[in-house]
């Protein structure tokens, strides 16, 4: 039994991020970023805009 590797599991849970001008989900990513940035949020590239936009994580 090894707790620790069931927390690291639990805290991998997939979340969506969504573009935040247009709403289009184009992205999934581990919960793990939250450790990266507490705001949540990424500057990707978006198809639907042509450009990089404002990534919103969405449940
Ligand atoms: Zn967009």
């Amino acid at each position: 039994m090894d707790i620790s590797q069931e927390r690291w599991n639990a805290d991998a849970q997939k979340v969506t991020l969504a573009c935040a001008q247009c709403g289009s989900r184009n992205y999934t990513a581990a919960k793990q970023i939250r450790r990266l940035g507490e705001r949540r949020m990424a500057n990707k590239f978006c198809s639907t805009c042509n450009k990089h936009t404002i990534h919103r994580e969405t449940e």
